[in-house]
């Protein structure tokens, strides 16, 4: 800072005119036997008249600059989305993990929070501006995650300038929904990620002829058609999709399920034993296409998934530009 802007802020402050501001600097000059410069004067005349000069500028940190890596960092965000609280067990402790995405306009930024900090999650809405503090970063599958350190929270605001999150209407774009929107029957698609798996069947036994399921008997696989076989293997999955507006139980079949590890059937059957715990899917974003349908046996709505895809952004932002254009 130059020494007229430091005076500036002085007047600025303090309301003394620029002469009587010029003659304190003077006078503690001389009161330091000179031998502090104007500039330094000054400075020690803001600080005694309870000015922080020093004070970090305003500037807010974007998101779009956010990298990992960053230690102390402060950034005032918008919240886009909230995943609810996944617990898990690791080498025999229970955790929880959830994550929310923030959003200031300039791009998202995931924020993890890890078991107390879940805490947070409760009060958290989107569309709400929060400030986080003495967060950092690290990088997570290539990009960088928030984190909050020991000392560190978040804070609600009650006035944020930050531009609002527009909820684009996905209604009507090739059957693009939320999942708080998903009604049974028809087919929809949603863009969630997969935030369970439930680690149960996996691997079924399927008559290489016709893919239907097929049972040991008498020591062997007998297809009703198609008689003694040499089973083939099907993968199905089941699981929970969340697209922070709700969540929804989903099945995924052959296909569908291996797209969604991203494996062949032979890679996934190496892994057959202790499977679940190889997997690296947990919070990955998709789209998924599919059917409501309810379960009866357990009364709730469950997605039959016919489409796993990767969340391809020029397709997206070219679905959201059409969106706008078409209201
Ligand atoms: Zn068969």
């Amino acid at each position: 800072m130059d020494f007229d802007t430091i005076v500036l802020k002085i007047m600025e402050t303090s309301g003394l005119p620029r002469e009587d501001i010029n003659i304190k600097i003077v006078d503690k000059q001389s009161e330091l036997s000179g031998l502090v410069s104007k500039e330094g004067a000054a400075y020690i005349i803001a600080k005694e008249m309870g000015l922080d000069l020093l004070q970090k500028s305003n500037r807010r940190l974007e998101i779009k600059n956010v990298v990992a890596g960053v230690r102390n960092l402060n950034l005032t965000a918008r919240i886009f989305r909230v995943f609810e609280t996944r617990e898990f067990e690791y080498k025999g402790q229970k955790g929880r993990v959830a994550n929310v995405i923030l959003s200031d306009g300039s791009g998202t930024i995931r924020m993890s929070l890890w078991n107390e900090q879940c805490d947070h999650v409760e009060r958290l809405k989107p569309g709400m501006g929060i400030e986080i503090f003495a967060a950092y970063t690290k990088e997570n599958q290539g990009k960088p995650e928030v984190r909050l350190s020991k000392r560190g929270g978040i804070k609600l605001l009650e006035t944020c300038d930050l531009p609002e999150i527009t909820d684009v209407p996905m209604n009507g774009v090739g059957g693009r929904t939320t999942i708080s929107n998903i009604s049974e029957g028809g087919s929809c698609e949603v863009r969630a990620a997969l935030v369970q798996l439930f680690e149960t069947g996996a691997f079924y036994e399927m008559c290489p002829q016709c893919n239907k399921r097929i049972k040991k008997e008498d020591g062997s696989f007998k297809c009703a058609v198609h008689g003694e076989q040499k089973p083939d293997f099907m993968l199905i999955l089941s699981g929970v999709i969340d697209d922070g507006t709700g969540n929804i139980r989903c099945v995924f079949f052959r296909d569908n399920a291996l797209n969604l590890i991203g494996m062949k059937i032979e890679d996934a059957l190496q892994l057959r034993d202790g499977f679940f715990e190889k997997l690296n899917v947990l919070g990955t974003e998709f789209i998924f296409s599919g059917q409501i349908r309810t379960n009866k046996m357990f009364g709730r709505k469950e997605f039959v998934v016919n489409s796993v895809n990767k969340v391809d952004i020029r397709t997206e932002s070219d679905k959201i530009l059409n969106t706008l254009k078409s209201n």
